[in-house]
């Protein structure tokens, strides 16, 4: 969600600053801006997309060497020119670009208009550059002394650089519930909302942490103090990903990369984790909490979006496997509404990016209930990881497509090692199951291969039902949530109306919106219950509803039945999800597609949702 870039160093930044924003643009976006100090203070801002800011810049007219880039996801005012980031304070000193809320801007603004400051946007953003200019202003102080001080003024979430006209050798940056990474480079600096535009110049970070700000010289210093004003000495750390990884890679988007990225990513996922032959299984973070883990009165699975339908297959996972109860809660439910967490429970919050505002502060509750958190996140270093006791990482890679794909998958396969790992100690599987679902987990890729081969079939079945207002998509057990998480990937890339249920559950209600013009797809891979799946089907058939069924190869019972079938390879039901989600994928996609729609970047999405 927004992005932020800053340079300060010898090159010429207006190019960086360009090429980082295109590079920020998966995280979702409305309006694009950068300020540049070249002798005066230089802002452009624009409405849409990065290309149409290029578009009002001449960049031969520019050489400055320090500047900031903002791609604003607005929530203060409408995403218009006049609300873009930068926003300058009034005496035109300070330029601000700000990810993040200041829940206290009414009453911040009231106050600064009544000693004279004006508003030129409608933005919480703009109030705070005058409140930090104020504040200097009245305490005749440094600027990151007044950025300490009126950030203790504030209550909200924010990530914030500033340039200082009076001051153009030098950057401020500060952080609190939104991410910041410095890149560090000869005689030169970085700084961004992740290291996706920092990567190609430098492997060398240091994340800052939340409540504290940096100070950013162009002589090669920085320093980073706490908000409560305690100096601290981060260590260094190197990017482990490649400017590939954030590339297409010949692929027309990243979503259909990342989708067939799947195979490699589990793989991934799964590397030194688990070994099939040997029957272990060992996931770092779980090793040391193990007692805990085993022993817990209940797990609680806290998320939001794709993670949430991750973990509901989780629930299923846990209870299945390991007989632990289970509960599944929306993040931002559970964080307002006074749940009953104890000493006793578990909490396995699951996150892409690690920094989903509402997943943070679900942790945090937990946290002070004396819970054992468990983070699973992809983005190495985020916050969620950094909140939590233990954890694992996903290891998926870069994903750049704001609608979730590998990392449904790969969470997936960090779940089932939870749940396999504490039945193995609890013994409530056998051995010889643990095996058998060890080696299907192993030559799991092999299986989702296979399944993306169909890519080509699937997109015959897209180019049929792309014209559709509405799309039902029905499955039972471990398939319900893939119903779940298929209807949300077509309503975020193609903007059609799609609802999952669970197949039995068609009967109280969605079976009213059955007639010709409906196509329901449904998952029928399951062994268990796959009679009471036909009988769903036929009910379907019966009110004409188009069928398109998700079955395993060699079905001859829904063959009859459908209008169309996708026939995927068998698995364990158990694993079922990472297989039967693949060709809803790809089905998504290509309608998106055939419709004109932006799949990377679809509308009034962002990427990690860093504000509530
Ligand atoms: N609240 C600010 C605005 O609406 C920043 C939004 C963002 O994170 O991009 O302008």
């Amino acid at each position: 969600m927004c992005g932020i870039v800053g340079y300060i160093g010898n090159k010429e930044a207006y190019p960086i600053l360009i090429k980082g924003l295109k590079r920020l643009e998966y995280r979702g976006y409305d309006s694009a801006g950068i300020a540049l100090i070249d002798g005066n203070m230089t802002i452009f801002k624009k409405a849409g997309k990065v290309n149409d800011l290029e578009t009002i810049v001449d960049p031969d007219k520019i050489a400055a060497t320090i500047g900031i880039g903002h791609t604003r996801w607005a929530t203060h005012g409408e995403p218009n020119d006049r609300n873009a980031h930068p926003h300058l304070s009034n005496s035109g000193d300070l330029a601000i670009i700000h990810n993040g809320i200041i829940e206290n801007y009414s009453s911040i603004k009231e106050e600064l208009t009544k000693r004279g400051y004006k508003f030129h946007s409608d933005t919480d953003t703009e109030v705070l550059v005058n409140l930090i200019e104020e504040v200097q202003k009245t305490e005749k102080t440094t600027l990151d002394n007044a950025v300490r001080i009126a950030l203790n003024e504030v209550v909200g979430a924010y990530a914030i650089v500033i340039l200082n006209l009076k001051n153009p050798d030098q950057l401020v940056a500060a952080r609190k519930g939104s991410p910041l990474v410095i890149g560090i480079g000869d005689d030169e600096f970085y700084i961004a909302s992740d290291a996706s535009p920092i990567i190609e110049y430098t492997k060398n970070v240091v994340y800052l942490d939340d409540q504290e700000y940096a100070v950013i010289n162009r002589d090669g210093n920085y320093s980073i103090r706490t908000l409560g004003n305690v100096e601290k000495s981060h260590e260094i750390q190197k990017l482990e990903f490649s400017l590939e990884l954030i590339e297409k890679g010949g692929f027309e988007h990243f979503m259909l990369k990342e989708i067939y990225e799947q195979p490699k990513a589990i793989e991934d996922s799964l590397r030194g984790r688990m070994s099939a032959s040997q029957g272990w299984i060992k996931l770092g973070g779980l090793n040391e909490y193990i007692n805990r883990i085993d022993n817990a009165d209940r797990f609680i699975i806290t998320a939001c979006g794709t993670s949430w339908h991750s973990s509901l297959i989780g629930e299923y996972l846990i209870e299945d496997l390991a007989r632990i109860p289970v509960e599944v809660e929306y993040a931002s439910e559970f964080r307002y509404r006074n749940p009953i967490i104890k000493e006793t429970d578990v909490v396995i919050a699951i996150s892409q990016s690690g920094e989903t505002a509402d997943t943070l502060a679900a942790i945090d509750l937990a946290k002070d209930r004396q819970a054992l958190i468990y983070g699973i996140c992809n983005v190495i270093g985020s916050s969620i990881a950094r909140a939590s006791h233990a954890g694992s990482y996903t290891h998926a890679g870069p994903e750049i497509g704001v609608a979730s794909t590998k990392a449904f998958s790969t969470q997936i396969s960090i779940i089932t090692l939870i749940a396999l790992q504490i039945a193995v100690v609890k013994g409530t599987i056998p051995t010889s199951k643990f095996r058998e679902i060890l080696y299907e987990l192993e030559n799991i890729s092999s299986k989702i291969e296979e399944t993306l081969a169909l890519d080509a079939q699937i997109k015959e079945i897209a180019a049929i039902y792309k014209d559709a207002t509405n799309f039902l998509y029905l499955g039972r057990g471990y398939n319900f949530p893939v119903a779940l998480e298929g209807a949300l990937k077509l309503k975020e890339i193609s903007y059609i109306h799609a609802e999952g249920y669970p197949a039995a559950e068609m009967k109280h209600g969605p079976i009213a919106l059955i007639d010709e013009n409906m196509p329901v797809v449904f998952l029928a891979t399951n062994k268990s219950a796959y009679d009471k799946i036909v009988s769903n089907v036929q009910e379907v058939k019966a009110r004409k509803g188009r069928i398109i069924a998700v079955v395993h190869k060699g079905d001859t019972q829904i063959r009859a039945l459908a209008d169309h079938i996708i026939e995927v390879p068998e698995t364990e039901e158990i694993l079922s999800p990472l297989i039967t989600i693949v060709p809803l994928q790809l089905l998504a996609y290509h309608i998106a597609i055939m419709r004109g729609c932006n799949v990377d970047q679809p509308r009034n999405l962002a990427k990690s949702v860093t504000v509530e």
